[in-house]
Order: C-alpha cells, then structure tokens, then sequence
C-alpha cells in the first residue's frame, strides 16, 4: 500500500507537509517528503491518493468499559457515587449477549473516531451469565481493532466496606484464577500483537488491599500490564483517607501498585507529590476529559504530568458516562479543558495529538510499536479529511486538534483497512449500531425488576 500527497505528521518528531507513507504487509516501511520512491513495493499494491488529508498514527484508546454502551442515558446528574450506585443494579443482570452488541457497537464506533487500538475495563462478571470476556474479544476481532482488554474485578462489597452491592462482587480466589486463565488463554505478547491481556482491579473503594496486591503479584508473574481507577473524585480520597490514613496514590504506592508496567485511569485529584511519584515511577495516565466533565469529577492535572514527563494518554471511558464520545473528539476536549483551568499554553495542538497517539501507546507499553509513523512500526495510520470548509485553516493540525472530529478518509490497522471514505467495512455499520440498540434493549428487559 502506498499513500501520498498526505500531509503527514509522524509525532515522533517529523512533519512531512506532501508527503508519502509506504506499508508492506502489516509494517510501515518508508515515511517521507513527495512522492514514494520508484520501487518501493512490488506491481502488485494499491495506491492511496491522499490529497487533502491528514495522515497521522491510528489514535489509542486506554480507557473504556465496552459494556456500558447498553447502559447510556441514565443517571444523567449524579455524582459517581450515585451514578455508579445505581447503575450496579442493570449491570448486575448483563449477559454475554448484551457485552457482545455492546462491544461491536462500542468498538465500531471507536474505529470510526480513528482509534486503531483500544483498551477495555472489564470488571462485573455476573454468575452464570455466559463468558463475557470472550465476547468482547471476538467483537474487537471481527471489528479488526488492536485490543487490550482488561480482565477487571471486584471483591469489596458493601457488607467489607465497598461501594458495590455484596451481589455483583467476586471473591478473591475466583478472581485470581479466572484472571490468570485468561491471560493464559489469550495473551499474546508477540510483536504485532493484535491481543493483549492486563490485570485490572476496578477502584480502590471496589476491591480489597490483598486483591490489589495478588493481582500485581500475578501480573508481574505473567508479564502483563496493570490497570485500574485512581483519584477519580473528592469522594474516593474521602474514602480512601479514612479507610487506610492515605490519600489514593499513597495508597497504591504502599502496595506496589506505581510503576512503568501500570496506568491509571483519570488521576484527576492529584497532590503534588503525587505527581512527582507517577513521573518518577513512570506510571501512565488515562485522561478522560468528557467523562471527568459529564460526572463533574474535575479536570485532571494533564499539564503538571506531562511537565513532570509523565506518560499521559486519552481515553473515552465507558459510554454510561461518556455518551457517545468520539476518542478523536477527546483530542479537542483534553486541550480545552486544560486551557479553561490553566491558560492558553498549558497544551498545544501537537501535544494534544501526542498524548492520543504515542502518549497512549506508553500507557499500553507499546510505545515501539504504535503511536508513530515511522518506518518498522505497526501499520496503524488514519486518513483524516481537512478539505472542504477546513481548508480555511493552513494547519491542519490546528483545525484537527481545535476543531470538530473530520471524517475519516481512511483507517488502516495492519495494513489493513477498518475504515473507508468514513464507512466501516470490517463490520457493516447499520448492523453495528443495531446491535449496539439490541444490547441495551435486553439489558432493560434482563433488569426490569431491579430499575
Ligand atoms: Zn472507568
């Protein structure tokens, strides 16, 4: 495949304003100003014309709960708390049924915002239910996304001090095995990887401290990633405060749970010492400026992470509180909502674009691999249309990074196309977005007599 006339943007470090990106295989193979150079694949490719657009690295998403597509709309007020004290309740009927519509919808719709890898936050596991976790694994192959998907847990309930309901916690043993299970059956830690595995206790006020700690024990077993939610709201650090004398970052850190194989989802109230210790640590972060917006959770301290050269990445979160949120929206969102709090130079459009590319890819300890167009990476690559009425802009970084989402000329994941002239073609899209409607419909129905 050989595209050209883009203007491209490698974020590693080049900007190539005509200029042209070769692909063999599932690699790139040359990035470059003008045209590819004569024989750069064989007779046999197909040829890109990219006038008029954007090429820059597939975008990376590290924070989501796929499941929640089935669940939109509701509790649109309340605090996390609440929000979250209530929606335990539909969550805790869902089946594979409902997890699989939800992950097909989810993850087209994340395709057609450019995202070419995303992770998901998997943590209710109702008994008897069907195996949720493979559903979403077959949803994210047949939608031919990159996928890390975290094999979450809970085992606090409401009667050890938790937030959740006893009924939708599991006990440790249980968790453990289940979550080494499926690091043994899906993991794939080869280059190129299209399926990755992390171990993702959900929260601090959800799980109990020797989960937390068999579960980084296990991961580092395993050689996989640890994920989890941290200083999301006031409330959690009221929680965590008086339960264990510390605030939540202490807290991990007492038990492990910093470090360059860790990120964290929103760390949105964050001492300065805190901050000091995820940059020291090399510990990521999840932005997730809308749903941080939506729940009135805060605005997070991407500015002073990133100063501290902390890795930061965006995600959308889970859509129950993130209604349709498009990863490259976050992009415009997270440059905003930094500027709202701290000026007009706390992010600049490239930053902003870094932090939803190679900033993620950190997250997800792929930063050799994705996040970058550049010749032996992965061939993740987004097309994006600046013509038309964007052509009023000269930069269309600019016009990316500050404007609304374009559409999508082309998504490539692997060399392979998920994405054409702004059409999903992995998957049809009007079939992804019924059974997306399907999934929350018989979530409604599976929890009637506990709304
Ligand atoms: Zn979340």
């Amino acid at each position: 495949m050989i595209i050209e006339n883009a203007h491209v943007v490698t974020v590693s470090g080049e900007e190539y304003p005509d200029g042209h990106i070769v692909v063999d295989g599932d690699r790139i193979t040359a990035v470059g100003p003008g045209s590819a150079p004569d024989g750069a694949l064989g007779a046999e490719h197909e040829r890109i014309d990219a006038r008029g657009c954007l090429a820059t690295p597939g975008l990376v998403n590290t924070h989501h709960h796929l499941y929640q597509w089935a669940s939109q709309g509701m509790v649109t007020d309340g605090t996390l708390f609440e929000w979250l004290t209530t929606l335990y309740k539909p969550w805790s009927k869902m089946d594979a049924e409902v997890a699989a519509g939800a992950a097909t919808a989810g993850l087209a719709w994340l395709a057609k915002s450019g995202c070419t890898t995303s992770t998901d936050h998997h943590y209710l596991f109702p008994k008897g239910r069907g195996d949720l976790f493979a559903a979403e694994i077959e949803a994210a192959r047949e939608v031919g996304v990159r996928f890390h998907p975290c094999r979450g847990s809970m085992d606090r309930g409401a009667s050890q001090g938790g937030l959740p309901p006893d009924e939708v916690v599991e006990d440790l043993d249980t968790v453990l095995a289940a979550t080494a299970d499926a690091i043994d059956r899906y993991h794939d830690p080869s280059p190129g990887s299209m399926l990755r595995v992390a171990v993702a206790p959900c929260s601090p006020f959800s799980v109990s401290r020797d989960l937390l700690v068999e579960s980084a024990r296990l991961a580092r077993d395993k050689g996989v990633r640890l994920h989890t939610h941290l200083a999301e709201t006031v409330d959690e650090e009221e929680h965590t405060r008086e339960q264990f004398g510390m605030t939540p970052a202490e807290y991990m850190d007492s038990i492990g749970w910093l470090g360059p194989d860790v990120w964290l989802a929103h760390c949105v109230h964050l001492h300065d010492t805190d901050v000091k210790r995820l940059a020291e640590t090399g510990t990521g972060t999840a932005h997730c400026p809308s749903s941080n917006a939506r729940l009135g959770a805060g605005i997070a301290r991407v500015a002073d992470l990133l100063a501290e050269g902390a890795p930061v990445g965006l995600g959308v979160d889970g859509s129950a509180s993130a209604e349709l949120v498009p990863l490259a929206g976050e992009v415009r969102q997270a440059l905003y909502m930094q500027r709202a709090r701290y000026g007009p130079a706390a992010l600049t459009a490239r930053q902003a674009l870094e932090m939803a590319t190679l900033g993620g890819a950190r997250c997800l300890g792929r930063e050799d691999e994705i996040g970058a167009l550049e010749p032996g990476r992965l061939a993740d690559i987004a097309l994006w249309r600046m013509d038309g009425f964007r052509a009023a802009i000269d930069d269309p970084v600019v016009a990316f990074a500050f404007g609304p989402v374009p559409p999508l000329h082309r998504l490539i994941v692997g060399g392979r196309t998920v994405v054409d002239g702004d059409a999903l073609v992995t998957v049809p899209q009007d079939e992804a977005a019924r059974r997306g409607a399907d999934a929350h419909r018989r979530l409604m129905r599976l929890a009637e007599e506990v709304l």
